[in-house]
């Protein structure tokens, strides 16, 4: 059996990375599993425990890093957040194509990790522009003002980093965007 995909989709925080994710696995054709993370950032309303995140306290999610066991990690606005690595290797061994969404710090270290990987797919997601940005995290009214600035201001240098991807895709539009994301997937399918 083909190994699968690791396919990594970042850009900044309130890009739309999960409303893409969530269309794009619409396609149950392109055999997906998304790698659910860990965080020591408090549960938002609705979020839910082993389907949107893994939450743990700070000294679980350092014991973790002490025991290797994240393929990637990084602090975000105070909260760490980080990849499990068994679940992703173990699921491309089955042939799945494993998608992580994650902030930029993350990608970095999972792309160089990953450099010699041809079934590695790398994907920024930009916003139409910053005040675009801004308003959909002022929208989500879960976070105080002093996050939402550092969350903005952290938004602005995730940008510059845009160029250490394959692809970039503009989210103006979701349905677009997660066509475009399809068919990056399926063409790259296609290949091997
Ligand atoms: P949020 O708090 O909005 O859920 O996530 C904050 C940022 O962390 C987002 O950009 C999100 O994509 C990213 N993120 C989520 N999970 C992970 C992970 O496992 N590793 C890394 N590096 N970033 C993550």
């Amino acid at each position: 059996m083909k190994k699968g995909l690791l396919i990594v989709l970042s850009g900044p925080s309130g890009v739309g990375k999960g409303t893409v994710r969530k269309q794009v696995f619409k396609d149950s054709s392109l055999n997906l599993v998304y790698s659910i993370s860990m965080t020591t950032r408090p549960p938002r309303p609705k979020e839910i425990e082993g389907v949107d995140y893994f939450f743990v306290d700070k000294e679980t999610f350092l014991k973790g890093i002490e025991n290797g066991n994240f393929l990637e990690h990084a602090v975000f606005v105070g909260n760490y957040y980080g990849t499990p690595k068994f679940y992703v290797e173990s699921l491309r061994e089955q042939g799945k194509n494993v998608f992580l969404e994650i902030e930029v710090e993350g990608a970095k270290q999972v792309l160089s990790k990953y450099q010699d990987d041809p079934d590695v797919l790398s994907i920024f997601l930009l916003p139409p522009s910053i005040e675009e940005l801004e308003k959909r995290i002022r929208g989500r009214r879960s976070e105080e003002e002093e996050i939402i600035q550092e969350r903005l201001n952290k938004a602005k240098r995730e940008m510059t980093l845009k160029n250490q991807y394959q692809y970039t895709i503009l989210n103006d539009n979701i349905k677009r965007a997660s066509d475009e994301i399809r068919d990056i997937i399926r063409k790259r399918l296609n290949k091997k």
